[in-house]
């Protein structure tokens, strides 16, 4: 007997004869993974919930090895409970706080707990939120420096036609994003061999009674380093002294800002500086959770002006946001609560700690390599870089090495060095928690065996394209 098949049992073959055994037979054998679905238009009907699983399943199995990813700084991995707790939250949508007042009240204690790790001045008049990630949170806080510059020029009728912000040719693209979106000249200052990190150096003639801040990178994305924030702020000093210029900065500590608290505690780059007005980081980078979380802090409420707040109704009450999105995933901020609580400080200290450790021994390592020089070590976040020895060999280079290396399943990236020294390529190492000292011996033990043929050849490796194009950032 014929029963009307509920609609998932249809499938976009009409001329598919479809018999009551359909559903019995293996996945790989039914329309859709047997034959070809259409690729860049919808399918006409539905197919089998199994079917598609397997289809995006199978082809997203063609990405990397996530572990192996040695060039991204995000997370790639958290523990069941963690897993657990994501799934439960997926439906979770942050805006919406009337319906999740205990996901909105988590994400407050949260940011809080982050404001008190960077040693804001006074818990009570504070202010910050989650974002997406980094790129927002570097996108509000350098909304408020120029809203904050403007109302001050406004107030003293002076003109707010031609804002600038003070930033090394180093920083990450967010900060291109933000002068290009919201209008403001980068004023760039040019790293070099001796300044390869913004240092203060010349900065007097970058600073204008036009600048609404100075950016401060921990954790610069090429090599690791940290610019020396307290330097950084000596100079603005000194400039404040000799031309009434008051210029504060603002730190991305989108990496660093998570491992400098834990790992590097006497070092003062955050709100015990005073000219740090706000900080960002990336929740999902060394803050430990999967990707969809940032975080902004501002010094005090003063200066987060009072024109980018909106103020929505929550349960009959007032909710100030700020956020360029509106509706996101909140289970993300339930996974930084979690692993605040999970790991507290000592645990966030053994985790940083263990991934500067693999970082350390691998970079003594390749820097003991001949034709290898290490530009940084990974003393500062788990990430180092290094060039080859000018001279060492014409026939390969370090786009070569990356290539070789990503046949043994390694994402090693090669990349030229940010704008005034873009004529050298790097190689960059980011270590995350999950690439163990036992991980990271058979890396080297890879990278030592792709060096020994590189050097064997007697020839120059043949370049068939231009190198592929690797993200720096
Ligand atoms: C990763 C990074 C960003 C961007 O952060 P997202 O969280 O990816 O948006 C900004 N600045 C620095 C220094 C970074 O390392």
């Amino acid at each position: 007997m014929r029963v009307p098949r509920p609609l998932h049992h249809l499938t976009h073959h009409s001329d598919e004869e479809l018999d009551d055994s359909l559903e019995l037979r293996s996945v790989f054998l039914r329309p859709g993974e047997a034959s070809e679905l259409p690729k860049y238009k919808m399918p006409a009907g539905p197919s089998l919930p199994e079917t598609a699983y397997q289809i995006v399943h199978d082809e997203a199995m063609l990405d990397g090895n996530a572990r192996l990813n040695l060039a991204t700084f995000v997370s790639t991995w958290m523990d069941d409970e963690a897993k657990k707790l994501y799934v439960e939250a997926a439906d979770k949508n942050m805006i919406d706080k009337d319906e999740y007042p205990a996901t909105a009240a988590i994400e407050d204690r949260t940011w809080r707990m982050i404001a008190d790790l960077w040693n804001v001045p006074d818990p009570q008049d504070t202010i910050g939120t989650s974002t997406i990630g980094s790129s927002e949170a570097c996108m509000l806080g350098g909304l408020a420096l120029k809203r904050h510059w403007q109302a001050k020029r406004k107030a003293e009728g002076k003109s707010i036609e031609k804002p600038n912000l003070v930033l090394s040719t180093a920083v990450q693209v967010c900060w291109e994003k933000f002068c290009n979106y919201f209008e403001v000249e980068p004023r760039w200052v040019p790293i070099s061999e001796e300044h390869l990190v913004l240092d203060g150096y010349e900065l007097e003639k970058y600073v204008d009674e036009n600048t609404i801040g100075v950016v401060a990178i921990m954790g610069q994305t090429y090599t690791g380093m940290y610019e020396p924030v307290k330097e950084i702020a000596a100079k603005l000093d000194q400039i404040q002294a000799d031309t009434g210029l008051d210029v504060k900065i603002h730190v991305d500590g989108a990496s660093g800002a998570m491992v400098a608290p834990f790992c590097q505690p006497d070092l003062e780059w955050d709100f015990r500086v005073e000219r740090v007005v706000s900080i960002n980081t990336s929740g999902h980078k060394y803050g430990l959770v999967y990707p969809g979380v940032g975080w902004v802090v501002w010094r005090n409420t003063e200066r987060l002006p009072e024109s980018m707040i909106f103020h929505c109704s929550y349960l009959g009450g007032d909710m100030p946001t700020l956020a360029l999105n509106f509706s996101r995933p909140g289970a993300q901020v339930l996974l930084q609560y979690y692993q605040f609580l999970r790991l507290g400080r000592e645990g966030y200290r053994q985790v940083q700690q263990e991934s500067l450790d693999v970082a350390q021994f691998l970079s003594s390592e390749i820097g003991k390599l001949d034709g290898f020089e290490l530009i940084s070590r990974g003393d500062t976040i788990p990430v180092f870089a290094w060039r080859l020895t000018p001279g060492h060999t014409k026939n390969w280079d370090l786009n070569d090495l990356s290539d070789r290396l990503r046949m043994k399943g390694w994402l090693v990236p090669a990349y030229p060095m940010a704008d005034d020294m873009a004529d050298l390529t790097v190689q960059r190492i980011v270590v995350r928690s999950g690439l163990s000292l036992d991980l990271a011996k058979k890396l080297l033990r890879d990278l030592k065996g792709e060096v020994e043929f590189l050097d064997s050849l007697d020839a120059p490796m043949p370049h068939a394209a231009e190198p592929t194009q690797q993200f720096a950032h």
